[in-house]
């Protein structure tokens, strides 16, 4: 077991798991899947399902497959294929299969015919309102169709005619024989099989059928040997059928296992609905930093590691709930606070001129690259003479208790010298346009025998040296806790300042940046290079989250 596991009891499934091990089920063998649907990006419910999938898999020493659940040849495109494997691998784990359930069209379609042959299944020429009508409804046993009495033989030559394209789309479908009076209405004779003249990604125009997912899913897992499979609690009513089917064609036991879906606040979580937002340009694309997408949170800066913590802190839940976003915020914080490199950008900058400060001179001052990190080391950066700090760190009259720099007062600068002002400078306007400063000889920080004792540390950029960057500051995308939840339409809940766009000047050591290395801009916040960031020509910056920890 691995340190992770003993810290916390062992959840719902980890017990089933641990009970099979222990009754020699599947001889102590344990393989899961992950079974996206190539249908859009991941997000991060699908990274919830994903830790726990090929973390079952990690702790009790099985494997895991990655299947593309694509039986549903309209929606499907390879772009989504490739961003999934992508995804997976980037958040830390690696699959010992990668599986296609269309590569199962042959074996589904000779189980099809199986169930033909043994009288659980049938042709039925209906239409869907007459399907619909015959159903019943929760209260009310369902009926017959009219077809539910065909021959084998009838049904066999039926079905292979569908196969072979002989029927327009909608005109026959074939239903698995089953109980049209069962309490579960999806054990009302369900459709396995419909007709669609659709290209598919993979199989390109073989097939005019195609099988419906309660059909292609679980006899998937069986065709893989799959001893656990782990969906989401919408399905609890599917497994009734799951079992049904496996039972009745004969083949390898696959479990099927219900947990939670993963909600957050503040976004939505479905893949209809953020590709309505990318395809309605409410963003910039599956990846815009704003998404709840794996691809954006790793363009907004947020870690595998991160991630993968939050997934094991929430747990496997028997119930729907929702997570508050900033517990997510909570382990990017703890992650970048480990491997972010500390580095100064000044936002609103104030020029200040060292008056007793050489002309010409620079001094190399040495900081620390990440206290929270020995490894890290420390790079240089140059003072000089003209510098530029944040407007805000400054006040012509401050309150008591004010700490920064103030008229007559001394604030240090973060890893060089304590600099006192001694003259403010003003526009005929009356703005602040300059601060007149001498700084403290022997001040310098780390062998600092000046004596004087300030309370202040504010970070600052040699005006000689300092680069523009842009920065991309972003807040939640949507202004409701819940908008799926709400009534009406969950784009009336866009937050339309999500992204605000900003310039800043940071110390020299950015124009190295390349897109995805991450930074705590000191004092502020987490930040990282964006992939439209060209160093050292344009920098931009995407702010990943706030110092802050808002979390309760
Ligand atoms: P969506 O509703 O967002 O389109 P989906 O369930 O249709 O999601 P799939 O590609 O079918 O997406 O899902 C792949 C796997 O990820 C499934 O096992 C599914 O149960 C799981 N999954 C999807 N969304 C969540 C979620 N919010 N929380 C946990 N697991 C999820
Ligand atoms: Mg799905």
């Amino acid at each position: 077991m691995s340190e992770e596991g003993k810290e916390r009891s062992l959840n719902f499934i980890e017990e089933i798991v641990e009970r099979d091990l222990e009754n020699s089920i599947h001889a102590g063998r344990v393989l899961t899947r992950f079974p996206p649907e190539p249908n859009g990006y991941l997000h991060i419910g699908h990274a919830k399902s994903i830790c726990l999938n090929f973390g079952l898999a990690r702790k009790y020493g099985g494997g895991t497959n990655l299947r593309f659940d694509d039986t549903n040849p309209v929606t499907e495109d390879t772009e989504y294929v490739d961003s999934i494997k992508n995804d997976v691998k980037w958040l830390g784990f690696d699959w010992v299969n990668e599986f296609y359930a269309s590569d199962y069209f042959d074996e589904l379609y000779a189980f099809a015919r199986q169930l033909i042959r043994d009288g659980l299944a049938y042709v039925d020429d209906s239409t869907s309102e007459e399907m619909a009508l015959l159903k019943g409804t929760p209260a009310v046993p369902g009926k017959d169709s009219p077809y539910r009495s065909r021959t084998v033989e009838e049904n066999m030559d039926l079905f292979e005619r569908m196969a072979a394209g002989e029927f327009p789309e909608g005109s026959r479908v074939l239903r698995a024989k089953i109980d049209m009076a069962s309490s579960n209405m999806l054990m009302r004779d369900p459709i396995i099989y419909r007709i669609k003249f659709a290209e598919h990604h993979r199989t390109g125009d073989k097939w005019k059928v195609y099988p419906m997912y309660d059909f292609a899913h679980g006899q998937s897992d069986s065709i893989e040997h799959i001893t656990h499979s782990i969906c989401t609690l919408e399905f609890v009513s599917h497994r009734e059928l799951y079992d049904w089917f496996i039972a009745k064609l004969g083949i390898f036991p696959s479990k099927q296992y219900e947990f939670a879906r993963l909600n957050m606040t503040y976004t939505v979580m479905s893949k209809r609905k953020l590709l309505q937002l990318v395809n309605e340009k409410h963003v910039s694309g599956w990846d815009d930093p704003r998404m709840p997408t794996i691809s954006g949170m790793r363009r907004r800066g947020y870690t595998p590691k991160s991630i993968r913590d939050f997934a094991e802190r929430i747990g496997v839940q028997k119930r729907d709930n929702l997570i508050d976003v900033s517990l997510l915020e909570f382990f990017v914080r703890e992650d970048l606070n480990r491997v972010a490199i500390r580095v100064m950008a000044v936002f609103e900058p104030l020029k200040v001129v060292i008056t007793n400060w050489p002309e010409d001179k620079t001094e190399v001052c040495r900081v620390e690259n990440n206290p929270e990190d020995p490894e890290s080391g420390y790079r240089e950066i140059n003072f000089g003479k003209e510098i530029y700090i944040e407007a805000g760190d400054f006040m012509e009259e401050p309150p008591a208790k004010y700490f920064r720099l103030k008229p007559g007062g001394a604030v240090r600068l973060k890893g060089a010298y304590i600099i006192q002002c001694d003259e403010v400078i003003k526009a005929d306007d009356g703005r602040i346009t300059e601060l007149r400063c001498s700084y403290i000889e022997n001040s310098k920080s780390g062998e600092d025998v000046s004596g004087m004792k300030v309370k202040g540390v504010i970070h600052w950029v040699n005006a000689a040296e300092a680069a523009e960057a842009e920065v991309r500051l972003y807040d939640r995308l949507f202004k409701a806790e819940n908008p799926a939840a709400e009534e009406g339409d969950f784009k009336d809940f866009i937050n339309e300042n999500s992204l605000t766009v900003v310039k800043a000047l940071v110390e020299p050591s950015l124009l190295k940046a390349s897109p995805e290395n991450k930074y705590q801009f000191i004092r502020n916040g987490y930040f990282v290079a964006d992939p439209d960031s060209q160093p050292p020509h344009k920098l931009i910056f995407n702010k990943t989250v706030g110092l802050k920890d808002s979390w309760k």
